[in-house]
């Protein structure tokens, strides 16, 4: 277990190796971002962070999003956890940014392919083209809240490079204290 930092007990990040993480019962029982009891066990699959070349929402060349798309596909290392501890705010921050993901996402597809089929067996009123074109536009906005509900942006952790281990950014000091020790000799 690698813990770095410039203040004893005040770390920016830790390691912890991804075989420790992947078993469950190994994890503190206070969650990484408050420090408060966790409510709940959570298992899922944490990925790395590609930094990706370019703006991805000022680019509109569809090739080169491909190319983006390839690059990030090759790059992205997985790493089950099982029983990451979530507090019941950390448990509240997460459904509330995914309510309003799928609320944007299933409103915005709901009012587009709504005007789409109102207007195929009516007269093709103006305002459907506008509803439809709000629709259009709510699909990628929901792109938004989805990343900011996504569990590693919740518990602010994600997975290393290489994949070896799960790196925790500012962790909050009860979770540290609870870390099994690390190998000693
Ligand atoms: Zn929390």
């Amino acid at each position: 277990m690698v813990k770095e930092g410039p203040v004893p007990g005040a770390r920016e990040r830790i390691t912890l190796p991804a075989d420790v993480v992947g078993r469950a019962g190994n994890l503190p029982p206070h969650c990484t971002r408050h420090g408060r009891p966790a409510s709940r066990r959570k298992d899922f699959a944490l990925q790395s962070t590609v930094r990706l070349r370019g703006n991805r929402l000022l680019s509109g060349n569809v090739l080169s999003q491909a190319d983006r798309l390839a690059q990030h596909g090759s790059k992205v290392k997985v790493t089950d956890v099982k029983g990451w501890p979530l507090c019941p705010l950390c448990v509240r921050t997460r459904a509330v940014w995914m309510t309003l993901a799928s609320a944007l996402l299933f409103g915005g597809l709901l009012a587009f392919l709504g005007a789409l089929v109102v207007g195929a067996f009516t007269e093709g009123a103006s305002w459907l083209a506008a509803v439809a074109a709000i629709g259009f536009v709510l699909l990628p906005v929901s792109a938004l809240p989805l990343s900011r509900g996504a569990m590693s942006r919740v518990i602010g952790a994600r997975t290393s490079p290489d994949g070896q281990s799960v790196i925790v950014d500012k962790p909050s000091a009860a979770f540290v204290a609870d870390l099994p020790q690390p190998p000693t000799g």
